[in-house]
């Protein structure tokens, strides 16, 4: 799976690619993440890509002409599937969302800044606008940065044990079971006999209800 994000500050996207299991993906040529400079596509002297708002009012607001060119160079080169634009009025991004990205093969995903982008941009090219939750944040990197992890950990092959993307919380309508590692007692704080009996299905079961009930407990609303 191909991103090509496009934002005014590439250097916030840096490090979050750059550990881990994001860094595992692209190394293991699984995912390939291409940061591209707004600047760069800039025409004005001073690489400036916002201006003043039509009709007043506080905030600068993101031009068309940089999006529209970094746009049209990426879709000569192959077709995306989705051009998503980070919105805080957007559709709130879940693991559905990440599941159904997590299947697709190019998208480009637009960062905002300051008061936001020019409408006209979002009319003619985006296709799907997503926001990471009811809050506002100065910019789309880091929400760029979240939804591409969440998506890249999805793809087959990304995480070493697979199994372990589908016992996560959400996956199916539940969260995750609690865990525990190493020692089987500190302080006299045990971990559940269960653990430690080696009888796989019946380990198997007692997450089941430990996750049914966490779910039942702090997330209703998954359940019905
Ligand atoms: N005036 C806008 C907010 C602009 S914030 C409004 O009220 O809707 C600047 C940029 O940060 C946005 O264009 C968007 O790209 C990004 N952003 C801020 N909060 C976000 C969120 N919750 N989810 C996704 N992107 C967000």
């Amino acid at each position: 799976m191909r991103f090509d994000i496009i934002t005014v500050l590439p250097g916030l996207l840096e490090s979050p690619f750059a550990h881990s299991i994001l860094q595992r993906a692209q190394k293991k040529g699984i995912a390939e993440i291409h940061v591209h400079n707004l600047r760069d596509y800039s025409s004005q002297k001073q690489k400036s890509v916002d201006d003043y708002p039509y009709g007043g009012g506080s905030g600068m607001v993101m031009t068309i002409e940089p999006f529209a060119k970094c746009i049209t160079a990426l879709k000569t080169e192959r077709d995306y599937d989705e051009v998503i634009f980070m919105s805080p009025d957007g559709e709130t991004f879940n693991q559905k969302i990440a599941n159904q990205l997590s299947i697709q093969t190019n998208v480009i995903i637009l960062c905002g800044h300051y008061k936001g982008i020019d409408q006209r941009i979002r009319d003619i090219f985006v296709t799907r606008e997503i926001s990471i939750g009811d809050y506002v944040l100065s910019g789309g990197e880091l929400p760029a940065a979240v939804l591409v992890d969440a998506i890249v950990r999805l793809i087959p092959g990304v995480l070493s044990d697979e199994t372990s993307a589908l016992s996560d919380s959400f996956q199916d309508d539940m969260l995750d079971a609690p865990v525990y590692t190493r020692p089987a007692d500190w302080n006299g704080h045990k971990v559940p006999d269960i653990l430690l009996s080696g009888n796989t299905p019946e380990v198997e079961k007692w997450r089941f209800e430990q996750a049914l009930e966490r779910t039942r407990q702090r997330r209703p609303d998954l359940l019905k």
